[in-house]
């Protein structure tokens, strides 16, 4: 049998777009939360995904969906 997936997003259970584990709210906040690790990547060539995360959780400027992405990215990190 198939697994079955409910298709909701990881963080808030609104329904997922297609392919993804997150809702449009949150496949946004996604790509901004990655599009800008390679920006900080440039800025400071040391920094680990996790710290990365680590930092733009704990700053005011970040979003409040960009941040719920970024905890949740955290705990799936492998
Ligand atoms: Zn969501």
């Amino acid at each position: 049998m198939a697994t079955a997936k409910l298709e909701k997003c990881e963080i808030c259970a609104r329904a997922v777009i297609s392919n993804r584990a997150y809702c449009l709210m949150h496949e946004a906040a996604r790509r901004r939360v990655t599009d800008s690790y390679h920006d900080w990547e440039r800025a400071y060539p040391q920094i680990s995904w996790e710290r990365y995360l680590e930092r733009i959780i704990e700053l005011k400027e970040t979003g409040e969906a960009s941040r719920e992405v970024a905890r949740h990215l955290l705990v799936t990190v492998e």
